[in-house]
Parts: C-alpha cells; structure tokens; sequence
C-alpha cells in the first residue's frame, strides 16, 4: 500500500506507523490494562495477524518518543478485535504512560503485526511456560490451539500472587469448555516459591515430544530453558520470546571513530541531522547510540521493527531480517538499523 493510500485509509499515517483507535481499556490486574484497538476496514489485511506476534508503539512520554513492542493477547478470527496488554514495570516510562494515560478515543500510533513466536502447524502437544505479562502471547497460541486443532495444551503459569494472575477469569473458561484438551497449572511465589528446573522437569512429566512456548522475566525464562536443556528437548522444539533486549550485545566499537575509519552515514532523527561514522563490524544503530544519538530499538535482533529507518540516499545491507520488516518496506526503502551495514555514503531518516 503506498504511503497516500495509507493517508486515505488511515487519516494520519507516518511512516511505518498507523493510527489506531482506543475501542476499550480493560483494566487486567491492579497493575495491568488491556488496550483493545480498533482497526479500520482499509487496514484490515495490513492488521492481520497470527496468535503469538506483537504490535510496535511509538508513544510520547515527558516529550520523548518511545518505542515499545506488545504482543496480541487476542487471537485472530476468534476475539473481535486487537488487544495488547501491558503490565507496568518499576519505573517503566511507557508501561506505566499506557496504563495511566491512554483512554478510550485517543489514538496510538502503532505498527503492524510481527513476530516469529507463533503456533507451528504440527500435531504434538503443547506446553506453555507463563511468567507475568508473558501471558499474552502464549494465551493467544492457546486460545488458537484450541479453536483450531485437536492438540493437548498445558500451560504453566507463574505470578506473584493470586491477585496479579492476569486473564484468570478467561483462562478459568476455556478450562471449563476443554477439560479434556487443556490443562492450568498455577505457580504462585507467595504460595509455592520460584519455579525451578526440577518443578519444569516435572511439569513436563511424558510431554517430552511437545512444543515449548516460553515468554516470561528474564530469571523465569532461564530456569525453564535448563529444565528442558535437562530433559534434552531439541532445540526446534523450543520457542521463546524475550520481552528485553538481551544485555549481551556489547557494542563492536568504543570510543570516537575517524571518517576515514568508516562510512559517513548522514542520521535524521527527531529533526535533528547527525553525521554518524560506521566503522568496520559495526551497525547503523550500534554507531548512532556509540555518538550519543537515542533512535528507537528494542530487540536488536531483526525481529521486531523497533529501529526501522528509511534510506533516502545510498545504499546499505542488512545482516540478516527476522521477520522485523517485510518485502514491501523493503522496497520502499526500509532498513532495520540493528542490521543495516552502510556501502559507501548513505542517509537514513527515522520516521517522523
Ligand atoms: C516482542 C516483545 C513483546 C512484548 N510484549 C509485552 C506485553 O505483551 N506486555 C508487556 O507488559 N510488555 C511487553 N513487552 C515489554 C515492553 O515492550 C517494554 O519493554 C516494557 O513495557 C518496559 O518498557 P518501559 O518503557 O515501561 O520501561 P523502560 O522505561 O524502558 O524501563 C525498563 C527498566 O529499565 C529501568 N530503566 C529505565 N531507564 C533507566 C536508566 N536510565 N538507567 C537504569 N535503569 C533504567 C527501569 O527502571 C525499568 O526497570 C514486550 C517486549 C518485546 C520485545
């Protein structure tokens, strides 16, 4: 769709952002909301989605723009419409902006739908490892589990407490419509402590043949990997989505670099224009945050879209694309920074 069809169908389209509409805040837990988006007829196919993928926010908190990714806690052709939820984080400046801020009626810019962490089509069973707000996606694959094939689904979901299990009344009811095919299992710190290796080798118990999904707080998510690293799961039985950017991209390069160490990438960010050297081994986004500069990112593993910029003069490769961006951005000039390697003289424009 080209950037004045988007205007038409969208009103106010930027970039690879479209604006959507609040259709309803939910309020999930004390300290999480639903935010259900209404998606206009004309976007309707650039919207849809596969449980499990996520939705890009640009969002503007204290006068910053942040980007944030959250994923689809509906299920398509299921729940009527798109629902992300967000559960604050300490401090968090977005997380805690959508779930004191954004009402119904306003409008969220928003990109469309991506991801990897998806219902595979196979036939074995399924298991869900939950933490927290890692609930979303996983509630969608299951709820798509469910409605469209005939696999057993167990999930395993770990909480605080009681009172910050989120969708519990939801989950509640689909285990009362499948007791045959689905399986809840609690795990609540106050009331049984921290997950451990052991607790996922036995919450596994035969399921050794079935499809891991794990989504939760960093710590959660370690544990569950050894459990299944000590029962041996295959690696392509396993899928797992981060919610942080892992902290072990450590920058190629420190320290200034010379123009003649380099190539001269030319940065429109924020309407501030920034001569950036890429040196050798180094990213677009690795050199912009090495000179100061605060583009969007969040993954920084050419998935998730966060750092997308538009090349308007040169030409530059990506590393490699996980999905973060889709032949047509491609052609329109689109660039993952996190990925992208400047040939020769390039300038690149952050969306507006
Ligand atoms: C694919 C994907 C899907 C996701 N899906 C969901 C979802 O469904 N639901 C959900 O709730 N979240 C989800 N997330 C996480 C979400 O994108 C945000 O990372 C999360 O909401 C925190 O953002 P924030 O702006 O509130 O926090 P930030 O402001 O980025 O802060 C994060 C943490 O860093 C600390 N911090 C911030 N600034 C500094 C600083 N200068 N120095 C030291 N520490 C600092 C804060 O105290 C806080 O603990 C997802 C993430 C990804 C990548």
């Amino acid at each position: 769709m080209s950037a004045e069809e988007r205007a038409a169908s969208n009103g106010e389209a930027s970039g690879p952002y479209y604006d959507l509409r609040v259709a309803d805040v939910i309020e999930e837990t004390a300290d999480a909301k639903s935010i259900v988006l209404e998606v206009p007829p004309a976007l309707k196919e650039r919207f849809a989605y596969e449980s499990g993928q996520f939705l890009t926010f640009r969002v503007e908190v204290d006068g910053h723009r942040l980007v944030r990714c959250y994923s689809l806690a509906s299920a398509p052709g299921i729940d009527p419409a798109h629902k992300v939820t967000v559960k604050r984080v300490v401090d968090g400046r977005a997380s805690n902006w959508m779930n004191d801020s954004v009402a119904v009626g306003d409008t969220l810019e928003v990109m469309d739908p991506n991801g990897i962490f998806v219902l595979h089509d196979r036939e074995t069973p399924i298991v869900l490892f939950s933490g927290g707000s890692g609930i979303t996606p996983c509630i969608s694959i299951l709820k798509t589990a469910l409605a469209r094939t005939s696999r057993p689904i167990k999930l395993v979901y770990a909480n605080r407490d009681d009172q910050s299990i989120i969708f519990k009344d939801e989950l509640g009811a689909l285990l009362s419509a499948h007791p045959d095919r689905l399986e809840i299992v609690h795990r609540l710190d106050d009331v049984h402590g921290f997950v451990d290796a052991a607790r996922v080798v036995q919450e596994v118990g035969a399921r050794q043949d079935a499809d891991f999904y794990i989504c939760g707080p960093g710590p959660f998510m370690d544990v569950v990997e050894a459990g299944l690293a000590s029962l041996g799961i295959p690696e392509q039985q396993i899928f797992i989505e981060r919610f942080e950017s892992p902290d072990t991209n450590e920058p190629a390069v420190s320290g200034p670099v010379d123009a003649s160490e380099g190539q001269v990438v030319t940065v429109s960010l924020d309407g501030q224009v920034t001569e950036v050297v890429v040196a050798e081994g180094e990213t677009i986004l690795a050199a912009a945050r090495r000179v100061g500069l605060e583009p969007p990112f969040a993954c920084e593993e050419a998935y998730c879209g966060c750092c997308m910029a538009k090349v308007v003069e040169g030409e530059v490769d990506m590393l490699m694309n996980d999905g973060g961006i889709d032949q047509r951005q491609i052609d329109e000039g689109w660039i993952l920074t996190c990925q992208g390697v400047p040939k020769g003289k390039v300038r690149i424009e952050y969306p507006d």
